[in-house]
């Protein structure tokens, strides 16, 4: 599973806003993430993370 920075994550789990989507700020041993719903930012763990991932989306470009 490779994810880059500036993908769209379709979680498994909503974030408590509503949303399901984050946006990837920073990829590496630890993820920085925005939820696409409240825009509230958090790091995670990247072994975490990839388990609660249902479908990433790359962005097209820059
Ligand atoms: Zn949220």
């Amino acid at each position: 599973m490779t994810v880059s920075t500036g993908d769209i994550l379709t979680m498994k789990k909503k974030h408590p806003c509503g949303a399901n989507t984050m946006l990837v700020l920073r990829t590496g041993q630890d993820f920085r993430l925005r939820c696409t719903g409240c825009g509230h930012e958090f790091m995670v763990s990247g072994l975490k993370i990839e388990k609660h991932i249902k479908k990433i989306t790359h962005q097209e470009g820059e």
